[in-house]
């Protein structure tokens, strides 16, 4: 399925990849690309070969926090201010391991491009994107991290507490160097950096309206929160006395360089003003499920004109970050809420792939399986129970089967997950490098409650132990 603009879908289909661009793409009835010594030959008969999957939304430091019981039964406001206390412990090291186990899990799902909205950058962390950006490279993975930020507190009237946000100027300073540092404009670009003020309830209106002006300038792209449930809105007319559309207006923020994550509550004018802006939608379906907020009218945006790609959001909201898992999740949804004829699994192999290169700027580049396009493609079997019967139509089975999960993940012409599974050798102890961390943050919140009280959160009682004795040696030692 190649997912070109003319969604030809090719039988005994081939792929040819040369240094990370795809040279070429044929049916069986195509003359097959000469084979050199060099070239690499894989078999996929029987398989569907698809574009990478591309990610447009997620807080991949959320990872370190999956699934915390205090907080599984909570709409997004409490649910935030039940976790900032937790996450206010990241560091370089937590946001490494976290953005590594991360990105390795999404290209289990065939996701070969993601995004990471990045915006708890605490006192003396250290550099958290660089950090997140050192282990996409590692890993292989194509990554566009949004230097996010925080700057309106409880004290002002946000929702973050004092110590998690910075200054306005700070935040600006930070994100153009950010941007000098590791954006890179090339044409297959491995890393783009992108501006991301976490969301209205989160930082002032001064800083969205001059974020806006530095993306403009900086010629980058815009990313936030937007429209995400009821309590967002609500908190936008109580104090900006308008609702999230208009804001977004009034703070310079409707231009196609802007994608927004969520956009569950936007009315029919509202949809029509964003598409007309150019703006692009990460749909968050699981998220919004879990967390309550509604369900995102798809279909409404598409047809104005908006590009809407899927997010697999913060992995304490949804808590997996499988793009398959969002792709099946958005197919349903939007059955479920216009009609059963209203979405096809083709349609949302679309917003997946296209869609999101849409949202990310890079329309025609990723998320297509044409000449010229980067090489970053998924492989997906179509075998076994899950798939039996399943012969008519392998997209549809896709998607309607499964659980799926990629057989290969090819980023930049280079496997990163091959016969299902990650090839990086690193990853085991990337994983105990993660669990520790963690299992760290988690106790540093609880380091306070009783021994007895941490057990009746924390799985694996030998490694709560052991973390709790080196804290309390910690303490001892001042
Ligand atoms: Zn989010």
């Amino acid at each position: 399925a190649t997912v070109d603009t003319d969604g030809r879908e090719l039988v005994g289909g081939w792929v040819s990849v040369t240094g990370g661009r795809i040279e070429a793409v044929g049916s069986s009835l195509d003359p097959l690309p000469v084979v050199g010594a060099e070239t690499q030959v894989v078999d996929v008969a029987d398989c569907l070969v698809t574009p990478g999957l591309v990610n447009t939304h997620h807080h991949i430091y959320q990872n370190l926090t999956r699934a915390y019981p205090p907080m599984t039964d909570k709409p997004l406001f409490g649910w935030l201010q039940s976790l900032y206390p937790l996450w206010r412990a990241i560091d370089e090291e937590s946001v490494h391991a976290s953005a590594f186990v991360g990105l390795a899990e999404l290209a289990l799902s065939g996701c070969t491009t993601s995004t990471d909205h990045l915006y708890l950058h605490p006192r003396g962390a250290g550099d958290l994107l660089g950090a997140e950006i050192s282990a996409a490279r590692s890993l292989g993975m194509r990554f566009h991290p949004t230097r996010g930020s925080m700057s309106l507190s409880q004290k002002d009237g946000g929702l973050p507490p004092d110590d998690v946000v910075a200054d306005d100027d700070e935040i600006l300073a930070a994100s153009e160097e950010a941007v000098h540092r590791h954006h890179d404009r090339s044409f297959g670009a491995m890393t783009r950096v992108a501006l991301a003020p976490c969301s209205p309830f989160s930082v002032t209106e001064r800083l969205m309206v001059a974020s806006a002006e530095l993306a403009e300038r900086l010629d980058v792209r815009l990313h936030t929160h937007f429209a995400e449930n009821s309590e967002d809105d609500d908190f936008s007319i109580a104090t900006f006395g308008c609702r999230p559309m208009e804001y977004l207006e009034r703070t310079g923020w409707c231009t196609d360089r802007t994608w927004v994550a969520h956009c569950v509550m936007p009315n029919p004018d509202e949809v029509a003003r964003l598409g007309a802006a150019g703006i692009g939608v990460a749909h968050c379906p699981s998220s919004n499920c879990i967390l309550a907020s509604g369900i995102s009218p798809v279909n409404a945006l598409r047809a104005a004109g908006v590009k809407v790609g899927l997010g697999v959001d913060g992995s304490s909201s949804a808590d997996s970050a499988s793009m398959w898992l969002e792709a099946r999740a958005a197919l349903l949804l939007a059955k479920l809420r216009d009609g059963a004829h209203t979405m096809t699994a083709r349609a949302v192999l679309e917003i997946a792939t296209r869609g999101g290169a849409g949202c990310l700027g890079r329309e025609g580049e990723l998320g297509v399986l044409a000449p010229g396009a980067v090489a970053d493609l998924a492989v997906w079997r179509l075998d076994g129970p899950l798939f039996a019967g399943a012969i008519a139509d392998p997209v549809e089975a896709w998607l309607r089967c499964g659980p799926a999960a990629a057989w290969h993940t090819v980023v930049n012409g280079r496997f990163v997950v091959r016969d299902g599974h990650v090839t990086h050798a690193g990853l085991p102890d990337m994983l105990r490098e993660h669990a520790r961390n963690g299992l760290q943050s988690q106790l540093d919140a609880a380091v306070g409650a009783s021994r007895h009280q941490v057990h009746a959160h924390v799985r694996d009682m030998a490694m709560a132990d052991r973390i709790l004795d080196e804290v309390a040696q910690d303490h001892l030692h001042g």
